[in-house]
């Protein structure tokens, strides 16, 4: 049985942000992850100035693909918007192991079954023990699911489906596109290239109206495969598409449990009007940290609701995307 200060139940960007700020502060943590990374993480991996700065990254030494965008292709029903914007692209495989490895943290491949409280601490399979627990296990955490499914219920008008590849290839577009509410899907498609030669592309959307429309994402993939196809940025390959769904951001009620914490995509911080879910991962990650370092209150009132810059624009894109959802 292995005794430590905290222990983390997951090592996706939420659990390696959590576990890098506790390193620093010098508490003995450690993370299990049922998968041996790196690993395969369905994900755009378009990440913002502000998870760059959470994370203190040097951009000039990090060692895998990163590439920068000084703007973003907008295509809303025929309307090309060019909005000017940096951002960044990433690969997830790449990007989640540099992460943890990076937070210097003992890292055990273990698929987490059972957690129990004891003696004022958390106990993992029998095998882990600690006096806090971080649950970052994404949308099927088993600290969620244990200590905080009940008072935090998922609202199922706030979860998406999606669809998507990445794959080599040589493309030519050095930009981001993304294509809203196509053929009336409710959500968006993107292509995002990736330096070292990939590219991204997928689609996702909410899944209730998608239900409510009778419709199904692998049609709506056909369809944005072919429009790929036509407006040529991408040609002649042989697509391998998997689905994944996450919840967006509803009204989090409790987001600690005695001294059990919860982060990322495991509560559903995802953005309202883009999903965007690294950043306000990596952003409860660290805050987890700081509240268990510091004892104070673990608070995440600051995190950004929408993605866009320009808050009305984030505000109609909610709108569209979730409705009227608390
Ligand atoms: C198709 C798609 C595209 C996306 N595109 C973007 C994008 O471009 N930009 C963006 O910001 N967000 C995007 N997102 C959302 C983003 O990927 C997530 O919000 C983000 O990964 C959340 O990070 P996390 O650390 O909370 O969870 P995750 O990254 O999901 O990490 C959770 C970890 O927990 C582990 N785990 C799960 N269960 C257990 C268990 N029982 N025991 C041990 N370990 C366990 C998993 O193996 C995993 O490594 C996208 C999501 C999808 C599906």
């Amino acid at each position: 049985m292995r005794k430590c200060d905290v222990v983390i139940v997951g090592g996706g960007p939420g659990g390696s942000a959590c576990a890098w700020e506790l390193k620093r502060q010098g508490l003995d943590t450690v993370v299990l992850d049922r998968a041996a990374f790196p690993r395969l993480k369905l994900c755009a991996g378009w990440v913002t100035p502000q998870v760059i700065e959470d994370l203190k990254l040097d951009i000039n030494k990090y060692p895998h693909s990163f590439m920068t965008f000084d703007r973003i292709h907008a295509h809303i029903k025929g309307l090309k918007l060019k909005l000017n914007t940096t951002q960044h692209s990433i690969r997830r495989y790449e990007f989640d192991n540099y992460l943890l490895g990076r937070s210097i943290s003992e890292v055990h491949q273990h698929h987490v079954k059972k957690i129990e409280r004891k003696d004022g601490c958390y106990w993992v399979d029998n095998k882990f023990c600690a006096p806090y627990i971080v649950g970052a296990g994404g949308t099927k955490c088993p600290v969620y699911r244990t200590i905080f499914r009940e008072s935090n219920p998922r609202a199922k008008e706030l979860q998406t489906v999606t669809f998507e590849y990445e794959f080599s290839y040589d493309w030519e577009d050095p930009d981001c596109h993304l294509w809203f509410f196509m053929n009336g899907l409710p959500g968006y498609s993107w292509y995002v290239p990736k330096a070292n030669g990939y590219v991204n592309v997928g689609i996702g959307g909410m899944a209730d109206k998608l239900k409510r429309k009778g419709g199904d994402i692998k049609t709506y993939w056909r369809k944005f495969i072919e429009l790929l196809g036509t407006n040529g940025k991408v040609r002649n390959v042989r697509y391998e598409p998997t689905g994944y769904s996450y919840y967006v951001r509803g009204n989090v009620d409790k987001i600690r449990v005695d001294n059990a914490f919860i982060v990322g995509d495991s509560i559903g911080l995802a953005t309202r009007d883009l999903c965007e879910g690294i950043g306000p991962a990596v952003h409860s990650g660290i805050e987890a940290a700081r509240a268990i370092v510091h004892g104070h209150t673990y608070d995440l009132q600051d995190l950004i609701r929408h993605s866009a810059e320009n808050r009305l624009l984030g505000k109609v894109m909610e709108r569209l995307m979730v409705g009227r959802q608390r």
